[in-house]
């Protein structure tokens, strides 16, 4: 079980999709943004009318299935296979003191024969399943609850800055929580005409969720003095101008271009070395193929000594090459950096993002090597 910081956790999803262009998504984010906005459409379609009157199953089959769009397009499917969803009608959970109301969706960490899952349990409605944009909108809420759930670290140093971070336990609405939550509203608004308005009234303009933040300030308000001194103070929210992402005092949230962009270079450098690094690869193979013809097998450096000179000429000119690859260097300096310091190793994050494993450029570890 892979730990990361939540400030991590939060650049590295953000980096990934955060105001991208089409062609710099990866295929897999692509396919899974269009089945989405199919699956939403045609379910809208039929709201209303027969989503009402549609079998639980199989809304509970359309709610898993945009459940695990969200998970390949966001988080590279990280959670699919630690993540179960519970979609059952009449269901309602633990009351929420900002509001008064029962919670009709959380997430909880469990475990089952030994393996450490997330639980995200979704209510489909009392007597006749809710409308899309509700179920919708729990969806995107509790899927960023696991995110933070399932991989943050809980080390003492990163317990005592909850406050700041992904929240208190018992609430975890905390500021990098409000961030990725907001972040992931404004971008499922640019997939789709009929999803402009998704959460209109929850996350006006460019706002973060009220109910979130409503939950977290009323808890920040009711923590006593002593759960108080357990953690640190919370910080302002000009604290840190220089940081990648940031909540602004109209309750906004602002990311750095260079977060996305020093990725983009990061990725375009990468894709061009694997590109020559195929090139060269198959140049090799045609050279040496056998000739057509047969011809004699002779010792040639002896009988020619320039064809000896030749090859150690060759021989310097790649060692040459490999010199100059500063950023190979970097990069594998990075890596160590940052695995000398992290406690755990990170497996877990590192196999589920098979996609990014493939093209050897997404794969989280060298998101994260790279912001180091
Ligand atoms: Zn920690
Ligand atoms: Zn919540």
């Amino acid at each position: 079980m892979s730990r990361y910081k939540p400030r991590e956790l939060l650049n590295f999803a953000v980096k990934a999709f955060h105001s991208r262009n089409d062609n710099d998504l990866s295929i897999g984010q692509l396919k899974a943004r269009t089945e989405f906005v199919k699956t939403f459409n045609n379910l809208k379609r039929n709201n209303g009318k027969s989503i009402e009157h549609k079998q639980v199953a199989s809304i509970q089959g359309d709610m898993g299935y945009l459940m695990n769009c969200l998970d390949r397009f966001f988080f590279f499917g990280c959670l699919m296979s630690q993540m179960k969803l519970e979609a059952t009608m009449n269901t309602m959970f633990e009351k929420d003191p900002s509001t008064g109301k029962r919670w009709e969706s959380d997430t909880t960490l469990s475990i089952e024969d030994d393996k450490l899952f997330v639980k995200v349990r979704l209510n489909l409605g009392q007597n006749k399943p809710y409308n899309l944009q509700i179920l919708l909108g729990r969806l995107v809420h509790e899927i960023v609850h696991a995110w933070y759930l399932y991989f943050s670290c809980t080390c003492e140093y990163c317990e005592r800055d909850l406050l700041n971070t992904t929240g208190h336990p018992s609430d975890q609405h905390g500021p990098l929580y409000l961030m990725l939550h907001r972040l992931l509203v404004t971008e499922i608004r640019r997939w789709d005409a009929t999803l402009e308005d998704f959460l209109a009234d929850d996350c006006p303009g460019g706002k973060v969720s009220r109910s979130a933040k409503k939950s977290f300030d009323y808890f920040m308000a009711d923590l006593g003095k002593d759960e108080k001194e357990k953690y640190n103070r919370l910080r302002s929210y000009n604290f840190g101008a220089q940081l990648f992402v940031r909540l602004t005092d109209d309750g906004k949230v602002k990311v750095r271009p260079e977060l996305k962009h020093k990725q983009l270079n990061m990725e375009d450098t990468l894709r061009g070395r694997s590109l020559r690094e195929k090139e060269l690869m198959e140049d090799k193979e045609n050279y040496l193929k056998p000739e057509e013809e047969n011809y004699e097998e002779e010792n040639y450096q002896d009988k020619y000594p320039e064809i000896e000179e030749e090859m150690s000429e060759a021989k310097y000119l790649i060692d040459e090459e490999e010199m100059s690859e500063d950023l190979g260097k970097g990069l594998k300096r990075a890596r160590k950096q940052y695995y000398t310091y992290l406690p755990s190793p990170r497996s877990d994050i590192e196999q589920s993002g098979q996609e990014g494993m493939l093209l050897d450029l997404r794969s989280p570890s060298s998101f994260l090597s790279f912001y180091q």
